[in-house]
């Protein structure tokens, strides 16, 4: 008999395309390491979970499940009107931790609504890549050979982030990407309308909630997430 407080059960999914993922044999000896499921087209990786529900208790979920030490960022304080629409983890449950995402939802005068999507991942995940559109799984591609877009604040780093192309999409123009690295991990901001991108400001804080607590209760929770 469930209760309303169980977790809803979640199907695991490959981190780089939509395909329930199978759960490989406990002995099985697998690269990459730290594998335990497989997707029929990408292979060996480790799961995907989305939010069953987005909501207060989802998160606290989330964040126990990601507790090693894998941080999980949130603009920070969030703008009045702002909402978290989504999370999700690769791994966590029953494999180090590989990638957190967070999205958050709220409207500018000029854009009007607005989604944020963060995503902080070990190379080779290929979140974030997904979330942006992109066939490849790292942002490579024009990182570091120009002067970065913007600087966001983690913790006590000043992160640049550099745009990534999305030009090779096919007509699709409605977001902005940029990416770089925190940590030894990628970050990746996806930010829909593109035209959203300039309220990225270098004082735009993001921070790390894996260790806040009671006060992420104050959050608002819900509402429709963006597509990815
Ligand atoms: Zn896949």
């Amino acid at each position: 008999m469930s209760s309303p407080s169980d977790p809803v059960p979640v199907t695991p999914e490959c981190p780089r395309c939509s395909a329930p993922v199978a759960r490989l044999a406990s002995d099985a000896v697998v690269e990459p390491r730290g594998a335990t499921h497989a997707c029929p087209e990408h292979g060996a990786t480790r799961a995907l979970r989305r939010a069953p529900e987005v909501s207060y208790d989802g998160f606290a979920r989330h964040l126990l499940a990601t507790a090693d030490a894998f941080p999980t960022l949130l603009p920070w304080p969030l703008s009045p009107g702002w909402r978290v629409t989504d999370f999700a983890s690769v791994g966590g449950a029953d494999a180090p931790t590989a990638a957190t995402l967070t999205s958050v939802a709220g409207s500018s005068q000029l854009d009007g609504p607005v989604d944020l999507t963060v995503v902080v991942e070990e190379p080779g995940t290929g979140l974030g890549a997904r979330c942006a559109g992109l066939g490849h799984t790292d942002p490579w591609r024009g990182l570091g050979a120009h002067a970065p877009l913007v600087r966001v604040r983690v913790g006590r780093s000043s992160v640049p982030l550099w745009p990534v192309s999305t030009a090779a999409l096919d007509g699709d123009l409605d977001r902005s990407v940029v990416a770089g690295e925190a940590g030894g991990r990628w970050l990746w901001l996806v930010v829909r309308p593109a035209s959203a991108i300039l309220l990225l400001r270098d004082d735009w804080i993001l921070r790390d909630v894996s260790g806040v607590g009671p006060p992420l209760v104050e959050l608002p929770f819900g509402g429709p997430g963006p597509r990815w």
